[in-house]
Protein backbone atom coordinates (compact mmCIF):
# COMPACT_ATOMS: atom_id res chain seq x y z
CA UNK A 1 0.00 0.00 0.00
CA UNK A 2 1.18 3.73 -0.73
CA UNK A 3 2.06 5.54 2.30
CA UNK A 4 1.21 9.42 1.67
CA UNK A 5 2.80 12.26 4.16
CA UNK A 6 0.76 15.05 5.33
CA UNK A 7 1.09 18.15 6.84
CA UNK A 8 -1.09 20.66 8.42
CA UNK A 9 -2.04 23.50 5.79
CA UNK A 10 -2.57 26.00 9.07
CA UNK A 11 -0.39 24.46 11.40
CA UNK A 12 -1.16 27.10 14.21
CA UNK A 13 -4.63 25.72 14.68
CA UNK A 14 -3.32 22.30 14.08
CA UNK A 15 -3.70 19.46 16.43
CA UNK A 16 -0.52 18.07 17.41
CA UNK A 17 -0.54 14.91 15.25
CA UNK A 18 -0.91 17.09 11.78
CA UNK A 19 0.99 20.03 12.84
CA UNK A 20 4.18 17.33 12.83
CA UNK A 21 2.97 16.23 9.81
CA UNK A 22 1.76 12.34 9.50
CA UNK A 23 2.09 9.28 7.30
CA UNK A 24 -0.88 7.55 6.25
CA UNK A 25 -1.28 4.29 4.13
CA UNK A 26 -4.41 4.67 2.17
CA UNK A 27 -5.15 2.08 -0.39
CA UNK A 28 -5.15 2.69 -4.08
CA UNK A 29 -7.82 4.82 -5.93
CA UNK A 30 -8.97 6.02 -2.53
CA UNK A 31 -9.12 10.03 -2.89
CA UNK A 32 -6.76 12.36 -1.38
CA UNK A 33 -6.95 13.18 2.23
CA UNK A 34 -7.91 16.51 2.82
CA UNK A 35 -8.64 16.97 6.07
CA UNK A 36 -6.50 15.63 8.92
CA UNK A 37 -8.81 12.70 10.54
CA UNK A 38 -7.80 14.14 14.56
CA UNK A 39 -8.81 17.67 14.10
CA UNK A 40 -10.42 18.00 10.63
CA UNK A 41 -8.30 21.16 9.83
CA UNK A 42 -7.06 20.93 6.19
CA UNK A 43 -3.90 18.94 5.35
CA UNK A 44 -1.86 18.90 2.34
CA UNK A 45 0.02 16.09 0.50
CA UNK A 46 3.91 16.35 1.13
CA UNK A 47 5.55 13.15 -0.68
CA UNK A 48 3.73 10.69 -2.44
CA UNK A 49 5.87 7.60 -1.75
CA UNK A 50 4.57 5.37 -4.21
CA UNK A 51 5.02 6.85 -6.91
CA UNK A 52 8.82 7.19 -6.43
CA UNK A 53 10.42 4.32 -8.47
CA UNK A 54 12.83 2.08 -6.08
CA UNK A 55 16.36 3.31 -6.57
CA UNK A 56 18.81 0.31 -6.30
CA UNK A 57 21.85 2.59 -5.94
CA UNK A 58 21.53 5.25 -3.05
CA UNK A 59 21.46 8.51 -4.30
CA UNK A 60 23.14 11.43 -2.89
CA UNK A 61 21.73 14.78 -1.86
CA UNK A 62 23.24 16.25 -4.29
CA UNK A 63 22.81 14.28 -6.89
CA UNK A 64 19.03 14.17 -5.89
CA UNK A 65 19.21 18.08 -5.81
CA UNK A 66 20.98 18.22 -9.57
CA UNK A 67 17.91 15.95 -10.57
CA UNK A 68 15.48 18.15 -9.70
CA UNK A 69 14.19 16.56 -6.45
CA UNK A 70 12.81 18.98 -3.79
CA UNK A 71 14.94 17.70 -0.17
CA UNK A 72 12.74 17.77 2.51
CA UNK A 73 14.29 17.79 5.93
CA UNK A 74 12.50 17.26 9.41
CA UNK A 75 13.72 19.43 11.81
CA UNK A 76 13.55 18.78 15.44
CA UNK A 77 10.65 21.26 16.02
CA UNK A 78 8.54 19.51 13.46
CA UNK A 79 8.47 21.38 10.49
CA UNK A 80 9.69 20.76 7.10
CA UNK A 81 12.87 22.82 5.69
CA UNK A 82 13.10 22.78 2.17
CA UNK A 83 17.32 22.42 1.90
ZN1 LIG B 1 -4.88 17.31 13.09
Amino acid sequence: MPTYSYIAEDPENACPSCRRGFDLRRPMGRPALTHCPLCRRPVKKLITGFAVPKLTQKVSMSDAKKAGFTILEKRCDGSYEKL
